[in-house]
């Protein structure tokens, strides 16, 4: 096969990996055997070549050839020799490769801009986030701002040795994940904004695919994996920033709905009589729950849109109220337990629909977790149709402001465990290393 050529599907699915020159069928068998070794390698390694073949049913010559393969796109390493038992040679053992390989997650919110960095296995590399007035910029600025972030971390893990295999966005807003654009969201001010477009003309690696995703979405997936109620298979995850995201896993799985829109709580009317909400409703869950509601509450001077506006990640906000709550302002406990009213209630109707075990609350719920908790509790017990609400407790998150973040690189990562063709070889496989391919 001449691969110096340019025309055509075949050349043009191989530019991302792919094996070069096999048939699209032995290519299909192929991408997912790589895959069930390095999960296995991932799940239960360090391990044998040996045990691996014993585990996957995989012959083990052809364990040897998929593992050189993954051994050249950088995703499992060597490590010293490990004895399977008290006889018999001792076998190299295998593990993920935590050298080459990372993720990236970014989040643009209200007030701040996010990545968190990770490898293979998950663990945290660079985790940064700055305190950007988004609402109070064009769509344009924060992808600026945005893309600056990218190119900043992108250069940091370059310097590491460590190429993303993907960069996940996640957005406080409804999103058309196949163009990766914003379709809108209504706290940012965003409507048809093209996040991954704009990322592409960003100054980093052309073939670091990109992709947006709901904020929510994403930290719910994260809560799930890798949070406090980590395994439950029913909960619902809800963050508590400007704007109020919600996530739903329902039997171990994200509830995405038929455009991806599932979970969308916070523009849920609560309150038809309350206050004006920035979506055009009025009433909204998040006019009652977010932090914009707390802060209005709790330091009225302080409350957004008044005041010569100074950029304040959501940290800096929550310092200020924890401040006032030392000094003993009772507006502060006041505020919080109104907050965990109208919690309970919005609850009241997601453990009515979906029934979950567990509700995450994130983001500045879980800062003030000891003065919500209990009253969205009561509220949620006294407002329940069944037994399931006796059943359902509210935790605290522990991922913080960075949840969004991490869940899109843990995505990102699921990614390239399922596909370990979309990492480009270093090293291209040799000929050999392809089992019964007729070459061209
Ligand atoms: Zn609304």
């Amino acid at each position: 096969m001449d691969h110096s050529r340019a025309d055509g599907h075949a050349t043009d699915s191989m530019s991302r990996g792919g094996s070069v020159g096999v048939p699209a069928d032995q290519a299909t068998v192929r991408r997912s055997n790589l895959a069930l070794v390095l999960r296995h390698v991932s799940a239960c390694g360090p391990c044998t070549r040996s045990a691996v073949a014993a585990a996957t049913g995989l012959n083990k010559a052809t364990v040897t050839s998929l593992v050189s393969e993954l051994q050249a796109r950088g995703l499992v390493k060597e490590m010293g020799p490990q004895h399977a038992g008290s006889v018999g040679r001792p076998g190299v053992a295998l593990a993920l490769d935590g050298s080459r390989v990372g993720a990236l997650g970014m989040e643009v919110n209200v007030d701040y801009i996010a990545a968190i960095a990770t490898d293979l296995a998950g663990r945290v590399i660079i985790d940064r986030r700055i305190g950007f007035d988004a609402m109070g910029s064009s769509p344009e600025r924060s992808l600026d701002e945005l893309a600056r972030m990218a190119e900043r971390t992108v250069a940091d893990l370059d310097r590491l040795g460590i190429t993303p295999a993907g960069i996940i966005v996640a957005v406080p807003g409804l999103i058309d994940a196949t163009t990766g654009t914003v379709v809108v969201a209504p706290n940012l001010g965003w409507r048809g904004v093209a996040v991954a477009e704009r990322l592409s003309h960003a100054n980093i690696a052309a073939d670091i695919p990109v992709a947006v995703d709901n904020d929510a979405n994403l930290a719910a997936l994260a809560e799930y994996t890798s949070g406090v109620a980590a395994g439950t298979s029913d909960l619902v995850y809800l963050t508590g920033e400007v704007g109020i995201g919600g996530g739903v896993i329902a039997g171990g799985r994200l509830l995405g709905g038929a455009d991806g829109f599932a979970g969308e709580v916070g523009h849920v009317v609560i309150d038809p009589s309350g206050e004006s909400c920035r979506c055009g409703r009025v009433g909204c869950w998040e006019t009652k729950v977010g932090l914009a509601a707390l802060v209005r509450m709790a330091t009225p001077d302080r409350a957004y849109g008044t005041g010569p506006q100074l950029v304040r990640d959501p940290e800096e906000r929550l310092a200020e109220i924890e401040h006032r709550r030392a000094e003993g302002d009772p507006r502060v406990d006041a505020a919080a337990a109104e907050v965990g009213r109208w919690l309970g209630i919005g609850a009241a109707m997601l453990v009515n629909l979906f029934n979950p075990r567990v509700i995450v609350l994130g983001g500045y719920f879980a800062r003030l977790a000891d003065l919500i908790i209990p009253a969205a509790q009561q509220t949620l017990a006294r407002l329940g149709m069944s037994d399931a609400v006796e059943r359902c407790r509210f935790v605290a998150s522990d991922l913080g402001f960075g949840a969004a973040s991490r869940g899109a690189a843990g995505v990102v990562v699921e990614r390239a465990l399922s596909d370990p063709t979309s990492i480009s070889s270093r090293t291209p496989p040799t000929i050999g290393d392809i089992e019964g391919t007729p070459m061209a």
